[in-house]
């Protein structure tokens, strides 16, 4: 393998791992033995995310600990115990019971990374609402399509980001009755059901009891875009707690006393998941910035809050990797202990810059919004092949359909065929663990749709090898088909990737009359490179003699503005759209809008 093992240890632990022999829990794993890693509701009532991450630890008298850590975008700083986490989240579950807002009724947060955005992610899950977070980067529009489709009843936001996106989108969603402001309120009349957060809460009672929760009742919902282009929105139900402490538990390596950073915002489901629950579930502290990335706030933030667990983003390794490791190296990252990522392909180049300039390997991990928590992943204790996303989470179990060239994969009675070692198929979970998405919600038959013998369909594309780790090859739409050969993007950009004047690349197919489809590829350099015609014949060159002539891109095109997600994935659907002069469809999570 031309990018080596990492093996561990590679160090000398600090900390003896969670997971050590990877078969053996494996083996031995049931959920409902990771239940007992939770409490319950006092006197069998049942399981509330929030309890769990929050109340119960008070009861057990560790109320004084430090839950959140802030650093505000301009150099505040604040930090809540647990117990005035407990505190200020009951509150907010009783102003909604004051509004009548009811169990089950959805209540949105448009907020950036302020503590009021954890406040009312707990205590709307205390009064068994279903909580749905939305980027506060969004505009109007997926706004408003996010608030339709989840009939919101409350909305918490702030006054600037209410004026300037929700305003003018009142008339198109009635269901919203309520709209809370953090912050200070200038008010005016005209907005109806307007009110600022503050005087609710401190009109509400210091103590909630929690009702009664089901296991199985819905508790989050978070909006994914399809390939068909309408958000659809994943319902997730309480008992994903199990699934946040597992994870966080094993994937993510997390002890008692360890500094949890996760850098994604709570707008998506990484930030939601770890960036909310699985630390808090855990009982330590966690960091959240308010900030944007910044390479030298970033370190900063490691250093000063001596960060020891660190989970990001493969964008984010890049752009570190791009600003250069002088600036790395002007801090003190000895704090660090594991490092992990999610989101999109972290090239084998991310995992190796992590062990060279953070001291510590990058550890790829996989899952998306409809699994709710990470399914594969790799392992503080397990060798890293750079590049794979590593293996299965005890209890999760994951193959590889065979596809037929049009996408669908062969059921026969009732059965699907699993891909052999090495081939590439699309990768499927078998249901049943317990933050799987329960439906989309209003769309019944698309969830049914997710489903094929018994296994759920990812969607993705992948290879797994017979040592049992998983290689992502592409999403299972993007996948090129060259003159009878199946061309995995990822594995294209990868390559591009590897030149030095390469910053990112996207990958797509082009209508070839001879081959179908041709590879094309568009790039942007990294600074200090400009886009001509030898450097074009070079990155030609480059590929063709690393992937062979069939996968090879036969075009190159510089593009220094490539379409990306706000989480930072690369939107080869819109490329490709503007290749062909066609719509671009859903725009939502490409809109820069603040
Ligand atoms: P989302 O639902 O927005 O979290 O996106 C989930 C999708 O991101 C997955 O279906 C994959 O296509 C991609 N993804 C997530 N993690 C990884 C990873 N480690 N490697 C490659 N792709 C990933």
């Amino acid at each position: 393998m031309r990018w080596g093992t990492i093996r561990k240890p590679s160090v000398a632990w600090r900390v003896t791992p969670n997971l050590v022999d990877y078969d053996a829990v494996c083996r031995s794993f049931t959920w409902d033995a990771a239940r007992t890693a939770l409490d319950g509701l006092p006197g069998g009532r049942g399981l509330n995310i929030a309890y769990e991450a929050v109340d119960r630890h008070v009861a057990a008298g560790n109320g004084d600990r430090v839950a959140v850590r802030w650093r505000g975008r301009h150099g505040a700083r604040e930090e809540w115990t647990y117990a005035q986490l407990s505190e200020r989240s009951d509150r907010f579950a009783g102003a909604l019971r004051a509004m009548s807002v009811q169990a089950g009724e959805r209540v949105f947060a448009l907020l950036p990374r302020i503590p009021d955005l954890y406040v009312a992610a707990l205590g709307t899950l205390k009064a068994r609402c279903v909580f749905s977070p939305l980027f506060a980067a969004f505009g109007p529009q997926p706004i408003a399509q996010r608030l339709h489709i989840g009939q919101g009843r409350v909305l918490v936001t702030t006054e600037s980001l209410y004026r300037r996106k929700v305003a003018g989108i009142r008339e198109s969603v009635p269901d919203l009755t309520h709209v809370l402001i953090s912050g200070t309120w200038s008010a005016d009349p005209a907005a109806a059901g307007v009110q600022e957060l503050e005087t609710l809460l401190n009109a509400a009672p210091t103590e909630f009891e929690i009702e009664p929760t089901d296991p199985e009742d819905p508790a989050l919902l978070h909006f994914t875009s399809g390939t068909t282009g309408t958000p659809k929105g994943a319902v997730h139900v309480h008992a994903a707690a199990v699934m946040h402490h597992h994870t966080g538990r094993y994937a993510l390596d997390l002890h008692l006393g360890d500094v949890f950073w996760c850098t994604a915002d709570p707008g998506w489901v990484t930030g939601t998941s770890y960036g909310i629950f699985a630390p808090l579930l855990h009982g330590i502290t966690m960091v959240v910035d308010e900030g944007e990335f910044d390479a030298d706030r970033w370190y900063g933030i490691i250093e000063s809050e001596r960060v020891s667990v660190w989970y990001t983003a493969p964008t984010a390794v890049r752009m570190l990797m791009k600003t250069g490791s002088d600036v790395a190296l002007a801090h003190d990252l000895t704090s660090l202990r594991f490092v992990a990522s999610v989101g999109e392909p972290l090239n084998p180049e991310g995992v190796l810059w992590g062990q060279e300039v953070l001291g510590l390997p990058i550890h790829d991990n996989w899952w998306q919004t409809e699994t709710g928590g990470i399914m594969i992943a790799n392992f503080a204790a397990l060798d890293i092949q750079p590049g794979s996303m590593g293996r299965p989470l005890p209890g999760v179990e994951a193959t590889v359909l065979l596809r037929d060239a049009h996408g669908r994969i062969a059921v026969h009675d009732g059965v699907v065929e699993p891909a052999p070692p090495g081939e590439e198929g699309e990768l499927a979970l078998r249901p049943g663990w317990p933050s799987m998405f329960r439906t989309y919600l209003g769309d019944e038959e698309r969830y049914r749709d997710c489903f094929v013998g018994g296994w759920y369909r990812t969607g993705d594309l992948v290879r797994r090898g017979d040592d049992g780790y998983f290689w992502f090859v592409g999403r299972g739409d993007d996948v090129i088909k060259s003159a009878g050969h199946l061309i995995g993007p990822f594995e294209v950009e990868s390559a591009l990737m590897e030149h030095p004047a390469v910053a990112e690349a996207g990958v797509i197919g082009v209508p070839d009359p001879v081959a179908g489809e041709a590879v094309k590829a568009f790039v942007s350099l990294h600074r200090g490179y400009q886009p001509t015609d030898e450097l074009r014949l070079e990155l030609l060159g480059f590929a063709r003699s690393r992937l062979g002539a069939a996968v090879a891109p036969k075009e190159i095109a510089f593009d220094p503005d490539l379409p990306m997600t706000k989480s930072g994935k690369i939107m080869r659907r819109v490329l490709k759209a503007r290749e062909l002069g066609l719509p671009v469809g859903d725009l939502s999570t490409l809109e820069e809008t603040s």
